[in-house]
């Protein structure tokens, strides 16, 4: 059983239609007018296919076919929103792949033992309000309504006026908290956003874990002062301090942690940021990843080393605050052997891999059983209008998910054909 590929992307080209900079990329922001636009196409194609659509209280979509089964379904899909000047594929693919899926087992009248479930998460791509996987957050339980009252986008607008405005019923949001033995397994096909499917060569990638992060603010405080007038020996720069700091962070996580560490500094801000003046104040951030706890243990504690010894050095004051954390998520075991399994019996190249990326499956995990199933991103590039997975992977993607899909929901009668 194969999906129809022309099928799929058609609704790809109609939904990029759906952005607020044409000729620059995809820009869909959920709650804005092109999701909006958006969530109507996609309505219109679940009507078609009888699915029971439900909008929860801050914008997922969850539509279900065989709903009259009454058990806990199968989940596939991913989300719809996008960053900035974004991508085609990122999201979107796992979302149209489900909606793909859904149609061919309807039209090869399937037999179901379990209902199968659509969803499209709201705010993954933490857009408006900053905060990445809102949705699935919300989805999981993570965040409560009075939390989500003070979270606000740049205009000054909450999470709870914003999603009011877009019609939904926030104040209602417990009851549509998952529950454990609702979803029997969530299975997520994504771009991978990296480069190694595409440099290995293989059209499929089997998620085995998730990187845990933390990201760190580190602030530098020294003596601001005339470039031109202060000698080298009567200076506590900031500035230099930090970038000693920060070459550190570099050699620690290549040379001194795991094969796996990775640590970047992505964000740093100056005080007065003027070219003739020795800085007042430093901040950076530092984001330290790894699939092993390990791995950003030894950068956090050498990171922490380092900036003691510079501010001693440089008479500078530090402080070094923990402003994010997530832990190392593991993927079932059970959908990682039906996912390989699958891919063998269909005759497709594959590699077991990590994520570096968070997703919204990862935040459902103790919830239900989660598995990934990556495609190549080309140049591993992500977020930006360059993004690129060619149709054939999509096509394998689509196809694997398929039929680990009909494994898992069909009757054994279903399961034979495969
Ligand atoms: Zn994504």
């Amino acid at each position: 059983m194969e999906i129809n590929l022309g099928r799929l992307m058609k609704d790809f080209n109609n939904i990029i239609g759906f952005t607020s900079t044409p000729g620059n990329g995809c820009t869909r922001f959920s709650y804005s007018e092109e999701d909006q636009k958006a969530r109507e196409y996609l309505f219109a194609r679940m009507e078609e296919l009888g699915l029971d659509v439900k909008v929860d209280t801050i914008g997922n979509i969850r539509a279900t076919y065989g709903k009259e089964l009454n058990k806990p379904s199968i989940m596939i899909g991913s989300h719809h929103d996008t960053v900035k000047n974004g991508g085609k594929y990122d999201g979107l693919t796992g979302v149209l792949a489900a909606l793909e899926i859904i149609r061919v087992l309807k039209e090869e009248k399937a037999e179901l033992q379990q209902p199968i479930e659509l969803v499209s998460f709201a705010e993954e791509e933490g857009s408006n309000f900053g905060i990445t996987m809102l949705g699935s957050k919300v989805c999981a339980g993570k965040y409560g309504l009075e939390e989500l009252k003070k979270i606000q986008n740049p205009e000054g607008k909450s999470v709870c006026e914003a999603v009011k405005d877009f019609g939904l019923e926030i104040d209602q949001m417990e009851k549509d908290i998952l529950q454990k033995g609702e979803v029997d397994a969530m299975i997520e096909l994504h771009i991978e956003q990296g480069q190694i499917l595409e440099s290995q060569q293989k059209p499929i990638g089997i998620v085995q874990a998730i990187a845990g992060m933390r990201t760190y603010k580190v602030t530098i405080e020294g003596d601001s002062n005339h470039a031109g007038t202060t000698p080298m020996d009567l200076r506590s720069d900031p500035m230099a301090g930090a970038a000693e700091i920060i070459s550190h962070i570099r050699k620690t996580a290549k040379c001194d942690a795991l094969p796996t560490t990775v640590a970047t500094v992505g964000k740093i801000e100056c005080i007065p940021n003027i070219p003739n003046v020795i800085p007042h104040k430093v901040e950076f951030y530092v984001d330290i990843r790894d699939v092993e706890a390990k791995g950003v243990e030894i950068v956090s504690s050498k990171l922490a080393q380092k900036v003691k010894e510079v501010s001693e050095e440089y008479s500078l004051k530090s402080t070094i605050e923990l402003v994010g954390k997530s832990d190392t998520v593991k993927l079932s075991s059970r959908i990682i052997g039906q996912i390989e399994e699958t891919a063998i019996e269909q005759g497709f190249d594959y590699l077991k891999l990590n994520s570096g990326a968070v997703h919204d499956t990862a935040m459902l995990s103790g919830l239900t059983d989660i598995g990934m199933i990556f495609i190549p991103s080309k140049g591993g590039k992500s977020h930006c209008p360059e993004e690129y997975t060619s149709e054939k992977d999509i096509k394998a993607g689509c196809d694997v998910l398929l039929n680990v899909v009909r494994k898992l929901a069909c009757k054994k009668t279903e399961k034979q054909k495969i």
